[in-house]
């Protein structure tokens, strides 16, 4: 007999608080989760949807997807320098596959353990559309920190990347058959696109040394774009210093630009901090094991450009847009 929702949900999604969780938590159970704050905090909350045939194939490996659809969440903390502490889950199946289940809930409640974000609560219900997946992420800011916003970016700040760029999107390109991969390099790859590593730690030392930060989840010419916008500034992009996947060196070099400039499911952090802050950022890299990258700078006229090779290019800022029909 098929499993019924709340054995369900208790089989898969109810765990026992950490020992560690403040006095008064209520998680999964009750009519809604209890989580306390400490004192002389604000919250942060945000939520992503992840939609079958839309953000997933069918087949993806329910592990990463249960990783993928917390760590998502968790990059959009990390983008306000947030510090994790709970998350909702929403889960529309068509049917109850157990085998499934118990790896999508293991791969999400395994991050949820390493990044401190215990699931608290959530919905599941049945679909007749595919499986949907949505998560809220909570986070908390020290009051006095107004956090990473996207606006808040300066004219002459250094731009910076987090990571390599351009991966996530090849192994997309050759998992749905419009890229060959004649050295296999997918086996390699993969693991960016399915389970990226939401860059947490860095957003929160961050905090109080950058000026504006967001995750590269459409693009890095698109996310920076609006950055910008936000910010009222504009920005010359040091294409010739943009990290690269290792793994890419043996695909055409304008599919590769193509995916470093435009590629999306990044979720390195591309953020801006004044010149006098380098050394502190190096240092923070060295801590956490991180190559942050320093590949460009803000100035006060608008638009976005790129410099190769000394000369200032054009660039389109373009990327994964869900309504605009051809996906760029
Ligand atoms: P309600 O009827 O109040 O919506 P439910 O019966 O749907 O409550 O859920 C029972 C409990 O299980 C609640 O605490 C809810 O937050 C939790 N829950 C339901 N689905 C999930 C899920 N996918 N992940 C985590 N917790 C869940
Ligand atoms: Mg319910």
């Amino acid at each position: 007999m098929a499993l019924g929702e709340f054995t369900l949900i208790n089989r898969y999604f109810k765990r026992p608080l950490r020992p560690g969780a403040a006095p008064g938590t209520v998680g999964v159970g009750d009519d809604a989760a209890i989580l306390p704050i400490k004192a002389g905090h604000q919250l942060v909350a945000c939520k992503d949807l992840l939609v079958q045939g839309r953000h997933f194939f069918p087949d993806v490996s329910p592990h990463s997807l249960g990783q993928k659809s917390l760590a998502v969440n968790l990059s959009d903390l990390a983008a306000m320098g947030a510090t994790p502490i709970g998350c909702l889950l929403g889960l529309a199946l068509p049917t109850v596959n157990e085998a499934w289940l118990a790896s999508f809930a293991n791969g999400f409640n395994q991050l949820a353990d390493q990044y401190d974000c215990p699931l608290v609560g959530g919905d599941t219900v049945a679909s007749e559309a595919g499986i949907l997946i949505s998560v809220t992420a909570l986070g908390l800011l020290p009051h006095d920190q107004p956090g990473l916003l996207r606006s808040a970016a300066q004219v002459d700040d250094d731009i910076w990347v987090s990571g390599p760029l351009g991966a996530p999107d090849i192994a997309l390109k050759i998992l749905n058959g419009s890229l060959d991969d004649p050295h296999d390099r997918l086996s390699v790859i993969r693991a960016t696109l399915e389970s990226p590593e939401p860059r947490v730690a860095l957003g929160q030392h961050l905090l109080g040394v950058a000026h504006a930060a967001i995750d590269i989840s459409d693009g890095l010419t698109q996310d920076l774009g609006h950055l910008l916008k936000a910010s009222g500034v504009g920005a010359v992009l040091d294409i010739d210093r943009l990290p690269i996947h290792p793994a890419l060196s043996s695909f055409e070099p304008s599919v590769v630009e193509q995916a470093v400039l435009h590629g999306g499911d990044v979720y390195e952090l591309c953020f801006t901090a004044a010149a006098s802050r380098r050394a502190r950022i190096e240092a923070i890299g060295q801590t956490l094991g991180l190559s942050l990258m320093r590949v460009g700078q803000t100035r006060a006229h608008l638009g976005l450009v790129g410099q190769t090779q000394g000369r200032l290019v054009e660039l389109a800022s373009k990327g994964f847009d869900h309504f605009s029909g051809d996906g760029t």
